[in-house]
């Protein structure tokens, strides 16, 4: 979600805390009618943010590297199998067919240790992971290194320019953080772009519209449960954190999962 460290931090932990608890997800109605999608699959997207030793502030910005580890025996050990947002939507709108028991691992902001911790892990599976990046990436996860990740499998979603708290933006600013950010990293990294993380999930419906409008097919935000078309623009997601041990990682995802059937 944000830079390691720094006063510049704690705003932004209070903004991840503020938006865990709003209970209520706004909605915008998608453009397509419900009987459009060809299927509704519910899919758990993982949220995770550094994979490392633990440093200071909020429980939920860091997994340590064994705890990662250790989940993703706990995936391939109980069949699930880890997806992008492009084969999600694909099942979604009916181009193609999810596997049985989909996953997603998305990773936001762009640490290093997402690369030295977490892609090398992912990569003895061959299995492929999101990384939700900002682009103005003060975090010293290097070009070079992303690309790698894209070689082995990752998608890119925008996670803005700055990751600026995207309620607080004149329609200028708003504009330029979703449609910059996505032409920046296109062309920097040669992949389609389509999908969209609020930073600190934080939105609003004029932000939300403002998705749509810059093209993005679906937006990602920190509220608990599993993703299905409905409602593509706040798409739920499963904050990994700290310490949780993992049958209580099993249970979140399957209860997620079955409360959006
Ligand atoms: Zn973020």
């Amino acid at each position: 979600m944000v830079p390691l460290s720094g006063r510049r931090h704690q705003p932004r932990i209070a903004a991840l805390w503020l938006a865990l608890l709003c209970a209520a997800a706004i909605t915008l109605s998608a453009p397509a009618a419900a009987s459009a999608w060809a299927r509704h699959t519910p899919v758990p997207i993982l949220v995770y943010h550094h994979v490392q030793g633990y440093q200071a502030g909020n429980y939920l910005m860091y997994v340590s590297t064994s705890q990662f580890a250790s989940q993703l025996r706990y995936l391939r050990g109980h069949g699930y199998h880890p997806v992008t947002m492009r084969q999600v939507w694909d099942d979604w709108t009916g181009k193609a067919d999810l596997p049985r028991r989909p996953v997603v691992l998305s990773l936001d902001d762009g640490y290093p240790d997402q690369y030295f911790n977490a892609a090398r892990q992912l990569r003895r599976y061959h299995w492929p992971a999101v990384l939700n990046l900002v682009v103005h990436n003060g975090t010293a996860l290097r070009d070079v290194q992303v690309r790698r990740m894209v070689d082995w499998g990752w998608e890119i979603g925008s996670h803005t320019l700055d990751h600026a708290i995207l309620t607080r933006c004149s329609s200028a600013t708003l504009h330029r953080e979703l449609v910059e950010s996505r032409r920046v990293l296109e062309h920097k990294f040669g992949v389609p772009v389509d999908f969209f993380c609020y930073p600190g999930g934080i939105y609003d419906r004029r932000v939300m519209r403002a998705v749509r409008d810059a093209g993005y097919l679906a937006a990602t935000t920190i509220h608990y449960g599993a993703a299905t078309p409905y409602g593509r623009y706040a798409l739920p997601r499963i904050a990994v954190y700290w310490g949780e041990s993992l049958s209580t990682f099993g249970s979140r995802m399957r209860q997620a999962v079955a409360q959006a059937r």
